[in-house]
C-alpha cells in the first residue's frame, strides 16, 4: 500500500521563498516590462526607453532618466521587502507612488539574469550589480558592485526570464504574443504619463516613439497615436469634480462599443485599472443607447485624495477599494450621463435630473 513519507518542517531557503513568490507578481515578460516602468515613474523620469528581445523572453531593458539609486543601495533595491517608498503603517494609508511593497525587483531578479545599474549624478560615473536567480541575502552572498560609465538615471538589464523555472518558461506564448502584451503596458502607461517620453524597440524595430505631450495637441496626437483616429474624433471630453475628486477624459461614441471591453482605459491617481465600482457606474450611464451586450469605448482619469481609495488590495494591483464607494458611483455615473447626452445619437431623455 500507500505510505506516506513522513516529512519534517523545514524554513524555505530565500532563493525558493522568493521563486515562489516572484509568481505571484511575475506572471509573464509584460508584467515585468510593468514593474519596471513603474520604478521609472517612480524615479521621477521625464524619458523612458524600453527595449525588448524575441518577446521579452530572452531581454527586457529598460533605461530611465530617473533619480537613480544610491550605490550604498543597489543590493537593497533587489532585497525583498525593502522599499525606498514608504517606512510607516501610517505611509500605506497614502501611498503616493505605484510601488511600495518593496516585492518587484526581488522578485524579477530570482527568475531571471538580472543587471542593475544606476546614477544618481550628472558625473557620467554610476554602479553595477548584477544577480543571477538568486535571492540577495546581505549576510551570505554580497554582490560585488563595481563601477560604470553612467548617465544619471537607472538601467535594468532582464535576461532569460524564467531560465530557472521550467514550468513557467514552458507557458511564455509565442513572441508576438507576448510582446503584443507588452505593448498594451506601454500604451497604458503612456496614456496616463504624457509627461514622459516612451520608446519601444523589438528586435530593433522601434514599435513606439512618443515625445513629451505637454500640450494639448501633442496630448490629443498621442491618444490619437495609440487608440486609433477615429475613437478621439467621435468621443465626447468630460470634465468634472467634487471635492475630493476630478474625472476627466472621453467618453467613446456608441458607435465605438464592442463586443468586447477592449477599449476601456480607466486611470485612478495615475494607476491603470479594472475597477468593478467605475466600470458599472459607466455601464448605467450608457444604458439605453448601447445595443445588448456591447462594452462601452473610453478613456477616463480620475484623480481623488490618496486617502480615499486603498490600493493595497492585490499584489498585482489592478484593483483598488473606495472609501466612498457610493459616492465614486454616483458621481462618475451622473457626470457620464451627462456628458453622453451630447450624443445626437442619443435619445432626448437622456440627460437626467
Ligand atoms: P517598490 O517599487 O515597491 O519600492 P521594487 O522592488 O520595485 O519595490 O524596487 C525597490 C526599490 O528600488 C525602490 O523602492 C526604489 O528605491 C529602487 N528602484 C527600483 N527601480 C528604480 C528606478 N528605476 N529608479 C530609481 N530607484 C529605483
Ligand atoms: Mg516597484
Amino acid at each position: 500500500g500507500i505510505v506516506a513519507k513522513i516529512r519534517r518542517i523545514q524554513p524555505l531557503s530565500p532563493a525558493l521563498a522568493n521563486q515562489i513568490a516572484a509568481g505571484e507578481v511575475i506572471e509573464r515578460p509584460a508584467s515585468v516590462v510593468k514593474e519596471l516602468i513603474e520604478n521609472a515613474l517612480d524615479a521621477g523620469a521625464s524619458r523612458i526607453e524600453i527595449y525588448i528581445e524575441q518577446g521579452g523572453s530572452t531581454l527586457i531593458e529598460i533605461i530611465d532618466n530617473g533619480n537613480g539609486i544610491h550605490s550604498d543601495d543597489l543590493p537593497l533595491a533587489v532585497l525583498r521587502h525593502a522599499t525606498s517608498k514608504i517606512s510607516s503603517a501610517e505611509d500605506l494609508s497614502a501611498i503616493a507612488t505605484l510601488g511600495f511593497r518593496g516585492e518587484a525587483l526581488a522578485s524579477i531578479a530570482a527568475v531571471s539574469r538580472l543587471t542593475l545599474s544606476s546614477s544618481q549624478s550628472d558625473e557620467g560615473i554610476g554602479h553595477e550589480v548584477t544577480i543571477n536567480g538568486s535571492a540577495y541575502n546581505p549576510t551570505e552572498n554580497s554582490q560585488p558592485i563595481t563601477a560604470v560609465a553612467h548617465q544619471r538615471g537607472t538601467r535594468i538589464q532582464v535576461r532569460d526570464l524564467f531560465f530557472n523555472v521550467p514550468a513557467r518558461r514552458k507557458f511564455l506564448k509565442s513572441v508576438s504574443t507576448e510582446f503584443g502584451h507588452i505593448e498594451e503596458v506601454v500604451r497604458r502607461v503612456a496614456l496616463s504619463h504624457f509627461d514622459v517620453a516612451f520608446s519601444l524597440v523589438h528586435n530593433g524595430q522601434i514599435r513606439l516613439d512618443l515625445p513629451i505631450a505637454d500640450s494639448g495637441e501633442l496630448r490629443a496626437q498621442r491618444v490619437r497615436r495609440i487608440l486609433g483616429a477615429r475613437f478621439t474624433e467621435t468621443s465626447h471630453w468630460l470634465d468634472c469634480s467634487s471635492i475630493y475628486m476630478q474625472l476627466s477624459g472621453w467618453l467613446g461614441h456608441p458607435s465605438e462599443a464592442r463586443g468586447q471591453a477592449d477599449l476601456q482605459y480607466l486611470f485612478i491617481n495615475g494607476r491603470m485599472v479594472k475597477d468593478k465600482t467605475v466600470s458599472h457606474a459607466l455601464r448605467m450611464a450608457y444604458e439605453g443607447i448601447l445595443h445588448g451586450h456591447q462594452h462601452p469605448a473610453y478613456l477616463l482619469f480620475l484623480e481623488i485624495e490618496p486617502d480615499q481609495v486603498d490600493v493595497n488590495v492585490h499584489p498585482t494591483k489592478h484593483e483598488v477599494r473606495f472609501l466612498a464607494q457610493r459616492e465614486v458611483h454616483e458621481f462618475v455615473r451622473h457626470h457620464a450621463r451627462q456628458t453622453l447626452a451630447q450624443f445626437k445619437t442619443a435619445p432626448a431623455e437622456l440627460a437626467d435630473a
